[in-house]
């Protein structure tokens, strides 16, 4: 089964590892701002927060703006369920917004019949990679006095009328989990070029405490507020430093896929190839809209032929938490239901062969003619 996504890993990687598994601090040690700054030049920022996953980058985000209970922020709900969790674990209402069919972000024009009194905050989602129009967005955020949070898990490296994703909203969120642009096994960051800010989340990812162990010159510390154990361990921070060498290598090795698929797909009337308007793609995940076959149909008989396609994704408000909690009524989203009926992600990553992606290309265009 060609699987739909792959972490790259290389000798440099296990090297680097193995270092740090060999040296006498294997936690909370000088790792893990080496990896901070490192991300800060690749991106362009000032802090980097790094946490053990993407979920707990979102978390301390979306805590460290000490919105009142209840308040409402405006999402999408075309993402991974980490992303409305992430408010209901801060007693907050995600207000979801239909999307745009073709970058199947969150839809701009349709967020300020969706704001209210008690609306504080637009928590984005750059789907697939594809940076949300970040202009319309701090538009309305700045009118209506909102905080902009991004949720850049699939968008490291992505870039809006060239600006770097990580340097677009007041936070950013990133995950390093294994099918991300980059992987530290389990990790994640939050991004920021506020500092208050930024040595908030530091402490809520260690419990609330004021002094991390390397500063303590005694055995005081203080605990100002209800923080978390999130942090990254050295291990996995080393394998970021290094998988951080190759990420431009990465992005363009899933491009040249990306080009291939584009060119054996575009004149095909079944399929609606994805859009990179205003920006450079990151390309996270290939998807493609259908017609005239049912979307399970092809996703078992594709499958039947080795090709390990997938779903992103079903929409928050299709999972049975959100309907017993929220009672939201799908027809609300026609766009988001469109496009989950008919989309199926197809294999892309980083090491993928040219002989693999053409094994992709003709499945597809068998499936589409058998049908
Ligand atoms: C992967 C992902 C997350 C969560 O990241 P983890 O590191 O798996 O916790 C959150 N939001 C989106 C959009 C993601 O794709």
């Amino acid at each position: 089964m060609i699987p739909y996504a792959k972490q790259a890993i290389s000798e440099q990687d296990i090297a680097a590892v193995t270092e740090t598994l060999r040296s006498d601090i294997i936690a909370a040690g000088p790792k893990v701002e080496e990896f901070e700054k490192a991300l800060c030049d690749y991106i362009g920022c000032k802090y980097a927060v790094a946490v053990n996953s993407g979920t707990s980058a979102l978390d301390i985000a979306i805590q460290s703006l000490c919105l009142p209970r209840g308040s409402e922020v405006i999402t999408t709900p075309f993402t991974f369920v980490a992303t409305p969790n992430a408010l209901l674990y801060n007693g907050l209402t995600p207000v979801f917004v239909d999307i745009e069919k073709d970058t199947r972000n969150i839809d701009p024009e349709k967020i300020e019949e969706k704001i209210t009194k008690k609306t504080r905050a637009i928590l984005s989602v750059d789907y697939a990679g594809h940076p949300c129009d970040y202009g319309a967005l701090w538009g309305i955020s700045n009118y209506h006095n909102l905080h902009l949070i991004e949720d850049g898990c699939h968008a490291l490296g992505a870039e809006y009328w060239g600006h770097k994703v990580g340097t677009l909203a007041d936070m950013t969120c990133f995950s390093f989990h294994p099918v991300k642009l980059i992987t530290t096994g389990e990790g994640g960051a939050v991004v920021t070029d506020n500092e208050e800010r930024a040595k908030r989340l530091r402490m809520l990812r260690n419990h609330g405490i004021n002094k991390t162990f390397s500063e303590r010159t005694g055995y005081e510390y203080d605990m100002k507020i209800l923080g978390r154990n999130y942090r990254m361990s050295d291990i996995n921070v080393t394998l970021g430093i290094s998988q951080l060498k190759s990420v431009n290598t990465f992005l363009t090795n899933r491009e040249a896929v990306v080009s291939l698929y584009n060119n054996a797909f575009e004149n095909n009337v079944a399929i609606e190839t994805p859009v990179a308007r205003y920006v450079r793609h990151a390309w996270h995940i290939y998807t493609i809209l259908l017609s005239g076959i049912e979307r399970d149909a092809f996703y078992a008989e594709i499958r039947k032929k080795g090709i390990g396609v997938n779903v992103h994704y079903i929409p928050a408000y299709r999972m049975s938490y959100y309907i017993h909690r929220f009672h939201i009524d799908p027809a609300d989203f026609p766009v988001t239901e469109d496009v989950f009926k008919r989309i199926v992600t197809l294999p892309l990553y980083p090491s993928m062969s040219v002989k693999n992606a053409m094994k992709v290309i003709d499945a597809v265009t068998e499936v589409l003619e058998e049908k």
